[in-house]
């Protein structure tokens, strides 16, 4: 029974999500080709029921100025306003932080120097919410001014450029040096604002750039940083130079002498990318390869637990399925003996017997006719063409043209 309620269990989403446009799909253990095969660029095929569905993520709440939203479900949270045990002060050893916490928040006590997340972390989506001070005091880069140092090492600013110019590439949510924000979407000072972040490093590989790394910010929900291609870390005066990342570090908030306030912190890591071993996307060949070698391989070894004396179909769905993403010699053979062990069995059997199989015939030629589609099987593979015959004495393609 457990291989069959495993089998169901990988169904049900799909069940769920192609019900309406595919229900044969979705109802049977018929192999599951529907769009273009694996290529030598995709290992998956358009439309595959085999690749992975997404993890479930609860989402949040957003927040109000009032009250601070809830982080979705697989957020790590760094502050959520009660303590400061994730963090440290940005020199020496488990140094602790001067920085306090009022009302909720975390608030930069002018002249205790950076703060720094203990955790380290690389790749990620950051949730920060901060205010200035709600008196506007000094101009410029003078005005509430902190920064989110992602590893430590690129500022996206922090500044209350509420009425407040300043040199655009050091503006609120610019990447400090580098790049100014897209627009100005703050809130008067005082007020809560919320940047959402997506940061990816720099990868370099035997001291070459294979990823510059980008940055995208949204402030209060607006677009500020669009996937911002990095120049390296950023600094003060200074023409920021390319180079190699760390794979992590801490993140640091900046102690620019002005007691500026954070609340809601927190990340989600993101997969690697494709540089980094990710299968998703246009992949090179040679990954692509070994990807689908390894869902052959993982097919190949699923097909026997689907074994079930009543019904061959499964089973062999899974064999087939397997030669979509890896030709192999020992699959092709399996695929042949029960093709053939499948169409004898239907050979001998009556029109009132056959009915009742119509839908599975049909579904296994269409399997049969994808797979000769890529070449995978010749045109008259044998199962193929005894299935055709099948159909077309019962007539059960009439209504197809
Ligand atoms: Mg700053």
């Amino acid at each position: 029974m457990l291989p069959r309620m495993k089998s169901l269990r990988i169904f049900l989403p799909l069940a769920v999500t192609f019900s309406l446009s595919i229900p044969a799909f979705a109802a049977s253990n018929l192999p599951r080709f529907y769009g273009d095969a694996p290529d030598e660029h995709h290992p998956w095929a358009i439309h595959d029921g085999n690749r992975p569905q997404p993890a479930v993520v609860t989402p949040g709440s957003f927040s109000t100025q009032d009250q601070p939203g809830k982080p979705p479900s697989d957020a790590k949270i760094l502050f959520d306003g009660s303590s400061l045990t994730k963090w440290e002060a940005d020199e020496g050893v488990n140094q602790a932080t001067k920085w306090i916490i009022k009302d909720g928040a975390m608030e930069c006590v002018p002249g205790s120097g950076f703060i720094r997340t203990k955790e380290q972390f690389g790749d990620c989506q950051l949730h920060v919410e901060w205010a200035a001070p709600t008196k506007a005091e000094e101009d410029s880069q003078g005005r509430g001014n902190s920064g989110i140092f992602l590893m430590g090492l690129v500022e996206i600013q922090v500044l209350d450029n509420y009425n407040n110019p300043t040199y655009p590439d050091g503006f609120a949510s610019s990447v400090y040096g580098q790049n100014p924000p897209l627009v100005n979407a703050l809130r008067a000072p005082g007020e809560y604002q919320t940047y959402d972040i997506v940061f990816r490093r720099p990868i370099y590989k035997d001291g070459k750039v294979v990823d510059p790394g980008y940055v995208t910010v949204f402030v209060n929900g607006v677009l500020t940083q669009d996937h911002f291609p990095l120049e390296g870390g950023t600094g003060h005066m200074g023409r920021s130079h390319p180079g190699p990342f760390p794979e992590k570090g801490p993140l640091k908030l900046q102690d620019h002498g002005n007691p500026v306030r954070y609340r809601n912190i927190w990340y989600r890591e993101l997969p690697p990318r494709i540089v980094e071993g990710s299968t998703d996307g246009y992949l090179s060949t040679e990954a692509t390869m070994a990807k689908r070698k390894q869902i052959a391989a993982s097919l190949r070894e699923d097909a026997p637990k689907l074994k079930n004396d009543q019904d061959i179909v499964p089973e062999m769905s899974r064999w087939m399925e397997s030669l979509v993403y890896e030709k192999d010699a020992a699959a092709y053979q399996v695929v042949e003996k029960m093709s053939a062990q499948y169409t004898d069995s239907l050979k001998a059997l009556s029109k009132e017997q056959l009915a009742p199989k119509k839908d599975q015939i049909r579904g296994v030629r269409d399997a049969f006719r994808f797979l000769a589609k890529f070449k995978i099987v010749p045109q008259d593979f044998p199962a193929k063409v005894a299935l055709q015959k099948i159909i077309d004495e019962q007539g059960w393609d009439k209504k197809r043209k």
